[in-house]
C-alpha cells in the first residue's frame, strides 16, 4: 500500500518548500505515542523536533487527547462571528494573566498572528505610519506582510521584490556597542517608524541565533523614547523553550504566540496586545478567520498549559539544557539555550544525506542550511536526549 501512497504523494502533494514533483520522498509516519514516531515501516524515530517544536508535551499525552475528545462530544466547531464559547474565553483569561497583556486576537496559524500584529500597529497609526523595523536573521511566516520582515536575505526578499513592503533592517542582534550605536541611529534617521518587530532571545528559522535580554531591553528603551509599539514575536520562545515560560513578553505592546500553543495538536495562535495598543485603533480590527477559536484548538490549549501550570517544565527544560549542554560540549560550533541544541557548520548541510544519517540512529532530525539542531518535547529522557545528540555529532560529521 505504502509504495502506491508514496507515489501519489510525490506526484500530487506539495511538502514544505519542495518541488514538484517530490525529489526526495518522505517517511510515512502512522502514530506517534510519547517522544517516538512509528514509521510504516515499523521503525521507531525519537521525534528531536517536536514535530517543528510544537509537540512539547510529546504525542497521545493523556490529558489533552481527552480534552479534544470532550470537546468533539459537544461541538467541533463553530463560527466566532457573533458568537462564543466558555473555552475560547477561558485560553483568552488564561494568556493575558500569563502575559500581563489585555487583549486576545485567535488567529489560526503563526503567520496569521504576525499579519494581525502587522495591522494592530498599521491601525495604530491611522495608516499614516507604515514602516516597520526589525533586525536581521528574523523569521515571522510565509505570508507577504509576515516575508516582508524576515530577514531580507535568507527570506528571498530578491525573489518577491517589488511585491513585499519595504521594512527597516538593523543588524544582526550581538550586544556590542557598535550595535547599539548602529541601533539608535536607525531610530534617529527613521521618524516616521510605525512599529518595531522581532523574534526575542532566540532567532529561530532565520538561523538558530541567540543574543542577551540586553538586546531587547534596548529596543524597548527606544520605542518608548520614540513612542512607537514593539511587536515581541514568541512564537517559538513561548511556552518555556528557553527556560522562562515566556522570552521576553513583558517587553511587549503586542505578542505573537502559536506553535507549542496547542502542544502541537492543533493549528492555533494568538496576538495579544495592552490596552494602550487598542485604543488607538481606527475602529475595528479588520481580520477574521473563518476557523478563528477553533473549539477543538481552543480545548487543545487549554490542556497544554493546563500541563505547564503545574510548573513541571520547568525543571525538564533545565534538564534538557544540561543534557544537550553535555552532549555537544566538544563540539565546535554548537550551543545551547533552554530546551534547543545548535550545531552550526562551515557549508550547507545535504538535507537528504544527513536526515538519513539521524534515521540510521533513530532519531529524526530536520536540518536546514548550514544548521543541524534539535527542539525536543520537554517529556525528553535523559537516554533518549543522549541519542539525539549523539545522532547529531554523527550528522555533523558525516
Ligand atoms: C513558525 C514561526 C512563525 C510562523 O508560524 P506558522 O504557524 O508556520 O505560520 C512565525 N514566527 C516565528 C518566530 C516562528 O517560529
Amino acid at each position: 500500500m505504502w509504495d502506491e501512497l508514496l507515489e501519489l504523494d510525490r506526484g500530487r502533494v506539495w511538502h514544505p518548500y519542495g518541488p514538484m514533483p517530490a525529489v526526495v520522498p518522505p517517511l510515512p509516519v502512522v502514530s506517534a505515542e510519547g517522544v517516538r514516531l512509528k514509521l510504516a515501516d515499523g521503525r521507531e524515530l525519537i521525534d528531536g523536533m517536536a514535530s517543528w517544536w510544537c509537540a512539547i508535551h510529546g504525542y497521545r499525552n493523556p490529558e489533552i487527547d481527552e480534552a479534544v475528545r470532550e470537546q468533539l462530544d459537544r461541538m467541533a466547531h463553530v463560527m466566532f462571528g457573533g458568537l462564543t464559547h466558555e473555552g475560547a474565553i477561558r485560553l483568552a483569561e488564561r494568556l493575558t494573566d500569563w502575559t500581563g497583556l489585555d487583549h486576545v486576537f485567535f488567529a489560526d496559524s503563526g503567520s496569521v498572528s504576525v499579519e494581525v500584529a502587522i495591522k494592530l500597529v498599521l491601525q495604530y497609526w491611522h495608516g499614516e505610519r507604515r514602516k516597520l523595523l526589525t533586525w536581521r536573521g528574523g523569521y515571522h511566516g510565509d505570508t507577504f506582510g509576515a516575508m516582508a520582515v524576515c530577514d531580507p536575505d535568507g527570506g528571498m526578499h530578491s525573489m518577491w521584490k517589488g511585491t513585499l513592503a519595504e521594512h527597516v533592517f538593523a543588524p544582526l542582534p550581538e550586544w556590542t556597542p557598535e550595535w547599539e550605536q548602529a541601533v539608535r541611529q536607525l531610530f534617529e534617521d527613521h521618524d516616521d517608524l510605525a512599529g518595531v518587530i522581532v523574534e526575542p532571545i532566540v532567532q529561530g528559522a532565520g538561523g538558530m541565533r541567540f543574543h542577551p535580554p540586553e538586546c531587547v531591553a534596548l529596543l524597548r528603551e527606544l520605542c518608548d523614547t520614540h513612542e512607537v509599539p514593539l511587536v515581541l514575536d514568541e512564537i517559538a520562545t513561548g511556552f518555556g523553550r528557553t527556560g522562562t515560560l515566556f522570552a521576553a513578553a513583558e517587553h511587549a505592546d503586542i505578542l505573537c504566540l502559536g506553535k507549542a500553543l496547542t502542544g502541537g495538536y492543533m493549528t492555533l495562535a494568538a496576538t495579544l496586545c495592552t490596552a494602550a495598543v487598542a485604543e488607538r485603533l481606527n475602529g475595528p480590527l479588520m481580520h477574521g478567520p473563518t476557523f478563528m477559536a477553533n473549539p477543538l484548538a481552543t480545548a487543545a490549549a487549554l490542556a497544554s498549559t493546563n500541563i505547564l501550570s503545574n510548573g513541571a517544565w520547568r525543571s525538564d527544560v533545565a534538564r534538557i539544557e544540561t543534557g544537550l549542554s553535555a552532549g555537544l560540549q566538544d563540539v565546535s560550533g554548537s550551543r545551547v539555550k533552554g530546551a534547543i541544541g545548535v550545531i552550526e557548520l562551515d557549508a550547507p548541510v545535504d538535507v537528504a544525506g544527513v536526515t538519513a544519517v539521524a534515521v540510521e540512529h533513530g532519531v529524526w532530525l530536520r536540518p536546514f542550511r548550514n544548521l543541524i539542531y534539535t527542539m525536543p518535547p520537554y517529556i525528553t529522557s535523559d537516554e533518549d536526549l543522549t541519542r539525539i545528540t549523539e545522532a547529531m555529532v554523527a550528522c555533523a560529521s558525516s
